[in-house]
């Protein structure tokens, strides 16, 4: 079979970095802080409401829109946590992880021709969504190690044709957390165009510092025009349950839900129920303990590369960092360091170019490194990268 079997909106996307590079992990090796899951267990509590469901028969089709009991703890969650009401039934989806809501908004509100606009670096699935629909997608570059948002660039982006803004903050790569003013900035830009946003907020509660997560949904007139995306996999360590949901005023969650319903048409009922068990049980205290115990998984390793020489940008929020290889490197671009130090030094980082297209001059200097791995693992991985400290300047050719 050749390449021309596949169709040609999918050209331009390859294989996912994330798979890329776990795969070059195993294959040297190496400790694997490229793609972002954790090598810990998310709470036992979920585990066994899991397996109490399944073994109470809840192995069949569930209600496409979502279990009811995750539904209403979710409506419950977001009043308690942002003051921002939800129906249960008619403005909550729940979809298979944030990955699947993304791509069903998008497929749901978004007509061929239709432009998008996203912050880059961007999450990897976010322009593949929107090729999928047959839309066109426009890039605000976020500058290394600030990524501020230049509004005169972001007015620049705006015409007639602009149909959705995608934004994530807490935002993977960069750490960045988008504060007040930027929200309100770009707020209102999309009211004054008439423009919806969907936002992803999967990582609503890693924040490190001062830095405060707010939903774009609770700014004046934003809640009717915003789709909010979330999902359990960060937020309770199990990544590989994708379990996640969208908020949004029934018009918007009943465009995303019907593209949904041909897709995965309904997510495992029992993950779901797991799902619920938390969101019903977790108080303020569980959300402090997973912010304090990331908070020092980042300080440990932020120290280290620093200490190494990287130029960092401590992250804001998420659990990712990115830094400044150069000057400890100068071997090549972000993809020549990424695969050399997974072979020479054993650890396993994301070259950050691939998620630019307007800029990508920006990421070619950058390294992302994923802090969400036990202390031992991030302990070893300092260990391995004090190779680079050896003057190991060689090409990746030469290994
Ligand atoms: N959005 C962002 C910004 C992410 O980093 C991720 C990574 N996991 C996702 C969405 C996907 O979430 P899920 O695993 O729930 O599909
Ligand atoms: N969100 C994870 C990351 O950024 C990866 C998710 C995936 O592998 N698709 O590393």
């Amino acid at each position: 079979m050749t390449d021309q079997v596949r169709a040609r909106r999918l050209d331009p996307f390859g294989t996912t970095i994330f798979s890329e590079m776990t795969a070059l992990a195993i294959q040297h090796g190496a400790v694997n802080l490229a793609q972002g899951f954790p090598d810990f267990e998310g709470p036992p509590s979920m585990v066994e409401a899991v397996i109490r469901a399944l073994r109470a028969g809840e192995n069949q089709y569930v209600r496409s829109q979502g279990h009811l009991r995750l539904v209403r703890a979710l409506a419950t969650r977001q009043r308690e946590r942002y003051g921002l009401d939800y129906d249960a039934e008619r403005e909550i989806a729940v979809f298979s992880g944030a990955t699947e809501g993304l791509m069903s908004a998008v497929l749901g509100l978004v007509n061929p021709g239709d432009e998008v606009i996203l912050l880059e670096p961007y999450y990897d699935s976010y322009p593949v969504c929107v090729a999928m629909a047959g839309g066109v997608t426009r890039y605000l570059p976020l500058r290394f190690p600030a990524f501020e948002v230049n509004f005169d660039e972001l007015a620049s982006l705006f015409n007639e044709r602009t149909r959705l803004l995608l934004l994530n903050s807490p935002h993977n790569p960069t750490g960045k957390v988008l504060s007040a003013a930027e929200l309100e900035g770009i707020a209102a830009l999309c009211r004054h165009h008439d423009v919806l946003v969907v936002t992803d907020e999967v990582y609503e509660h890693l924040t490190y510092g001062d830095a405060v997560h707010v939903p774009m949904a609770t700014l004046p007139g934003m809640r009717e025009r915003t789709l909010t995306i979330s999902s359990a996999g960060k937020t309770f360590s199990f990544t590989g349950w994708k379990v996640g949901w969208a908020f949004g005023p029934a018009p918007l969650v009943a465009a995303a839900q019907a593209a949904h319903q041909y897709v995965t048409f309904c997510t495992p009922g029992a993950l779901q129920i797991g799902v619920a068990e938390a969101l019903e049980s977790c108080g303020a205290d569980f959300y402090a303990a997973l912010r304090s115990d990331y908070q020092s998984r980042r300080h440990f390793l932020v120290e280290r590369l620093a200490a190494l020489g990287f130029r960092v940008a401590p992250p804001q929020g998420t659990y990712f960092v990115l830094a400044d290889f150069t000057p400890v490197w100068s071997g090549g671009d972000d993809l020549a360091f990424a695969r050399y130090l997974t072979r020479a030094c054993g650890v396993a980082a994301i070259p950050p170019s691939v998620f630019y297209r307007a800029a990508p001059e920006e990421g070619r200097r950058l390294v992302r490194f994923a802090f969400c791995k036990r202390r031992a693992t991030l302990e070893a991985a300092a260990e391995r990268l004090r190779k680079l400290a050896a003057g190991n300047d060689r090409p990746v050719d030469e290994l």
